[in-house]
């Protein structure tokens, strides 16, 4: 049995997309789970859509999002370089191999000439097709002029009748006529190879046993397998990936705006929430379960889990999904990872984190959500003197400005400003005066905090507020609430 090597191959042509990163971890999956090796491989061939930077950010993201490669560009191994236009001598020769033996063929026509027969072909009503015209060249001649320096491509030469197939792991058999089927450029006139004739040779070469990569390449497989064939060479095991849609019409992409991996991170997504969830898109596990660690992925990551049918990327699941995990995180990480977040709003504030972060905990989705959600603390929002009447907690207007005024004197008194101290004196300033535990929480929660919902009760947003803070809320709920009154009187 030879051994596992599975590979991901990106081009480093911008930010890595989820679908990226979905295939990245099929194959990392693949290979842990059966003892093999997983490759990084750069494919940058073609040029033009390279864009600065962004084989950094590849390796920055695999290495966030925990997917280690045992060979690649930065790490090394036996079948380097792993760039593909630092491999760029090699493809020539396998190149001219296949023009030895006619499955290849130098193809010397100027892009104008080309231009000229796609406009015919165009006029016909037909879809163009490289012709073959080159094919013809006596073979001793297109020797003469590639010696010569005169500009070509080499073109895989596709049979023009019968069919061309693979087996896919995932698809089964796939087919295609080949009089469908263009004679590819190998090599382009600048020595490169193109996409079609380096992932054959690079797959070869590195000795990949399965290639996991979207279903966008199903088609151009067979003729791939034409490339195998006719070098005489074991084509890999094939698992096509179906697509990651953003809804039931649309792929996601990030030129609509969808998130890359790194802006979810950027946005307070957990790493290991975010692998967990893309694992799921496509893949189902044997049992019932949807939480996994990287590590417990490997173990129950298996083909036949695999779905034919598109994924759609619901951002309100990976929310949700992202909530468990913040939930599940041990305390002090929380505690750390929350701190930047807690800075955007409340910096300089001398605020007491770790009993807030407590609080928080709980109430936390996504990190990005965290600055709004506490920023009442920096400064309190505008509110409605409305918040004040609650059914359930029988305050009204009147009853609340009664229990301000008494919470305000008796705070004002109070050294302690500690949560059991505030605790027991809000709550025997009720007890004293005949009000209900809520008739005087409520109001006093909403004067300092300007909100319906919060982080914690009266008590514990008083502690974390501080004595003057709480004083001067108190008093604008006062004056709030007595303006109302005297408008109703
Ligand atoms: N470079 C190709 C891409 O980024 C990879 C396809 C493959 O895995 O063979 O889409």
């Amino acid at each position: 049995m030879p051994e596992i090597r599975t590979r991901f191959a990106p081009s480093p042509t911008g930010y890595l997309h989820l679908g990226g990163l979905r295939t990245a971890l099929y194959a990392y999956l693949f290979a842990r789970k059966n003892g093999g090796r997983f490759i990084l491989r750069i494919e940058d061939t073609d040029q033009e859509r390279e864009v600065p930077g962004a084989v950094e950010l590849i390796y920055h993201s695999m290495r966030e999002a925990g997917l280690t490669y045992d060979e690649g560009p930065d790490v090394g191994g036996d079948y380097g370089p792993y760039i593909q236009t630092q491999r760029r001598e090699l493809y020539l020769p396998y190149a001219l191999q296949l023009v030895e033996s006619g499955a290849a063929y130098p193809c010397f026509c100027t892009k104008e000439e080309l231009l000229e027969r796609r406009d015919a072909a165009t006029a016909r009503g037909e879809q163009f097709k490289y012709d073959k015209h080159c094919l013809h060249i006596p073979k001793a001649e297109a020797k003469r002029r590639m010696e010569s320096g005169e500009p070509y491509v080499i073109r895989q030469n596709v049979p023009q009748t019968g069919v061309a197939s693979f087996e896919d792991a995932l698809f089964g058999h796939v087919e295609v006529p080949c009089d469908t089927l263009d004679d590819n450029v190998l090599i382009k006139a600048d020595g490169l190879p193109t996409y079609n004739f380096a992932n054959v040779v690079d797959d070869h070469l590195m000795k990949i046993s399965h290639v996991m990569r979207g279903t966008e390449y199903l088609s151009s497989t067979p003729k791939y397998n034409l490339l195998y064939e006719a070098f005489g060479w074991q084509a890999p095991v094939y698992v096509h990936l179906p697509v990651v849609m953003k809804d039931a019409t649309r792929k996601l992409s990030k030129r609509y705006g969808d998130p890359s991996f790194e802006d979810l991170l950027s946005q307070g997504f957990v790493r290991e929430a975010i692998i967990n969830f893309i694992a799921l898109l496509g893949w189902c596990p044997k049992e019932e379960r949807e939480f996994f660690t990287l590590s417990e992925l490997v173990d129950a990551f298996d083909v036949s889990g695999l779905s034919k049918s598109p994924s759609i990327f619901n951002m309100e699941k990976l929310v949700w999904f992202n909530g468990e995990y913040i939930q599940k995180m041990d305390f002090e990480t929380y505690l750390q990872t929350v701190t930047p977040w807690f800075d955007q709003a409340l910096a300089g504030h001398g605020m007491d984190y770790r009993r807030l972060a407590e609080l928080m905990q709980g109430r936390t989705e996504v990190f990005n959500r965290v600055p709004d959600k506490v920023r009442f603390l920096a400064e309190l929002p505008e509110y409605d003197a409305e918040l004040y009447t609650h059914k359930k907690m029988k305050t009204d207007g009147i009853v609340s400005l009664t229990s301000l005024t008494l919470a305000r004197t008796a705070l004002a008194g109070l050294n302690d400003f500690g949560e059991e101290a505030l605790k027991e004196c809000l709550m025997g300033l009720a007890v004293q005066n005949g009000l209900k535990t809520g008739q005087m929480m409520w109001p006093v929660r909403v004067a300092i905090s300007g909100l319906e919902s919060t982080p914690g009760g009266a008590t514990e947003i008083a502690y974390l507020l501080g004595k003057t803070e709480t004083l001067r809320r108190l008093d604008i709920g006062i004056a709030k609430l007595s303006a109302v009154k005297v408008k109703d009187e």
